[in-house]
């Protein structure tokens, strides 16, 4: 079972062959944060985990070779008999090392997880993200220096070095974002370096009879749920739509018969609260309903940014009320499940019936999802909680990609496959509930356009103005590294509008 948190949620870590340290760690994760130092034959580790209460659990060791790991595996059952004859290892970074110590690079392929791993050996690091990249990576090199984060900031002073294979950074010369389900293999004293792919998404779609999609959906969801259930009761953020619904439910399911928690969030516009009472009652949930004043909820642009290191600005609006929602949340830390991403595999935002254009939108966001940060756990990790999401399990993403999509759209019904996969444990209306989407629920594509239109912005400019605010946000909590606390988004907002060259 997974402990309440992983033993690290992040971490910056610097190997060294010339005596040198790595920055201070500017990061927006509130964890504790444990140093960690190593040095080996000619070679220094420095690190610095963030963690909950275990940073032991988050390095591993044998010989000469360390596993530093963020994040968690979901698939420990299937991996722990490829290590017969073993003490089973006491933990994921453990059990990480082993493998590799049989595999090599390609122990990566194997994982299923949501992770962020950085390697150390004589003269090599070895820089491993998962499947989706859902925990983001970035890396920056010199001959001799090599430096990891799993935010970019941390690594945000850092020289211009080797040309890396990784996803270029907004203003950040140094540093390069490591690629979703890949392993980079560099040489320290070169900076050299090689990338495997270690997972893409199935362009092939399978044809399969209703109950068996039905079916295979079902089970790879549950499963996901499951491995993401810890000994504590998980915290379901719940809309009411069928996403957080359907894991809302298998979650209870899995906790019989102690009641699990939903949080439902709105503001003083918008909010689905009739929606998600519905599904709280049916599954007799221990519901909380937390309002965002919608002044609050601007002023949190800056933390959304700051957290996610997004500069793509609808993507910034999704995240913003979660944002929000996990800063109120309080309390102890938490494991959050979400129902998050199920829209991309599905192609929920797909509001008509043709299906070319439903699988087009499909194969075009799992082709442009890596670099975007969505499912970063920064956002919940900033107010001290960790969050995971089971649509973007890599077993449960295999199945949805690949089903036809016939059986996404069907009987007129968006998402089809998933809700006559959990009609049977929610309330009619939810099954049949349409899509809307949390920063449509919210009211926050609404109060955002609102706030550029009350400084001037012109109507048919604010799409282009939203981009230049939440650019100009990535600058200043990113780039310059200051805390979100420290800058107003009326003062960015007026700053853009001002800058606009009239049309
Ligand atoms: P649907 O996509 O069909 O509307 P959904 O509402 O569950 O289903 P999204 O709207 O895509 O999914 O939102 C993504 C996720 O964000 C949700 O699954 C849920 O976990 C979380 N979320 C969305 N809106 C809220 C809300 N108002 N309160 C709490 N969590 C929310
Ligand atoms: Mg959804
Ligand atoms: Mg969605
Ligand atoms: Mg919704």
């Amino acid at each position: 079972m997974a402990p309440t948190l992983p033993a690290a949620v992040g971490f910056l870590a610097g190997i060294h062959q010339d005596g040198g340290r790595p920055p201070q760690p500017v990061l927006a994760t509130a964890s504790s944060r444990a140093p960690w130092t190593q040095h080996t034959a000619g070679q220094s580790l420095h690190a610095v985990l963030l963690h909950s209460g275990a940073p032991d659990g988050a390095h591993a060791h044998a010989r000469d070779t360390t596993l530093l790991l963020a994040g968690e595996l979901y698939n420990r059952e299937q991996l722990l008999p490829l290590l017969p004859g073993r003490t089973p290892p006491g933990s994921d970074a453990a059990l990480v090392l082993a493998l590799f110590g049989t595999y090599d690079v390609h122990a990566f392929r194997l994982l299923n997880g949501r992770f962020a791993a950085l390697l150390a050996a004589p003269g090599r690091a070895v820089l491993a993200t998962d499947h989706a990249g859902s925990l983001p990576l970035y890396v920056s090199a010199t001959p001799g220096r090599v430096l990891a984060a799993t935010e970019a900031k941390a690594l945000r002073a850092a020289p211009p070095g080797q040309p890396l294979p990784g996803r270029p950074v907004r203003r950040l010369a140094g540093v390069r974002q490591v690629p979703a389900g890949t392993v980079l293999d560099l040489g320290v004293a070169t900076g050299r370096c090689t990338s495997h792919r270690t997972w893409a998404p199935p362009l092939a779609r399978r044809v399969l009879p209703e109950e068996d999609a039905v079916e295979a959906v079902r089970r790879a969801l549950d499963d996901a749920v499951r491995a993401r259930v810890g000994p504590d009761v998980p915290l379901v953020v719940l809309s009411g739509g069928i996403d957080s619904s359907s894991v809302a439910a298998l979650a209870a399911a899995r906790c019989r018969p102690a009641p699990v928690d939903t949080v439902s969030m709105g503001t003083d516009e918008a909010d689905e609260f009739p929606q998600a009472r519905v599904v709280a009652r049916h599954l007799g949930s221990a519901h909380r309903e937390v309002t965002v004043p919608t002044d609050e909820l601007l002023r949190r642009l800056p933390h959304t940014v700051w957290a996610a290191e997004c500069t793509d600005p609808d993507i910034v609006e999704y995240l913003l009320p979660l944002t929000a929602l996990y800063l109120r949340l309080g309390g102890p830390a938490r494991r959050i499940l979400t129902g998050y991403g199920a829209d991309i595999p599905l192609g929920g935002m797909h509001r008509e019936d043709r299906l070319p254009a439903l699988d087009t939108a499909v194969c075009h966001d799992m082709d442009t999802y890596d670099g975007l940060n969505e499912l970063t756990p920064v956002l919940s990790g900033a107010a001290g909680h960790w969050s995971t999401h089971p649509y973007w399990d890599r077993d449960v993403l295999d199945v949805l990609v690949s089903l036809e999509a016939g059986l996404k759209r069907r009987h007129g019904r968006d998402k089809w496959v998933l809700r006559a996969a959990l009609r049977d444990v929610l309330p009619h209306e939810t099954v049949v509930r349409p899509k809307l989407g949390v920063h449509e629920g919210s009211g926050t594509t609404a109060s955002f356009t609102r706030l550029l239109t009350d400084a001037g912005v012109p109507a048919g400019r604010v799409r282009h103005a939203k981009r230049l605010v939440v650019q100009e946000l990535f600058d200043r909590v990113v780039v310059e590294g200051r805390h979100p606390g420290d800058v107003a988004t009326g003062a960015v907002v007026e700053h853009v509008a001002a800058g606009l060259v009239p049309r």
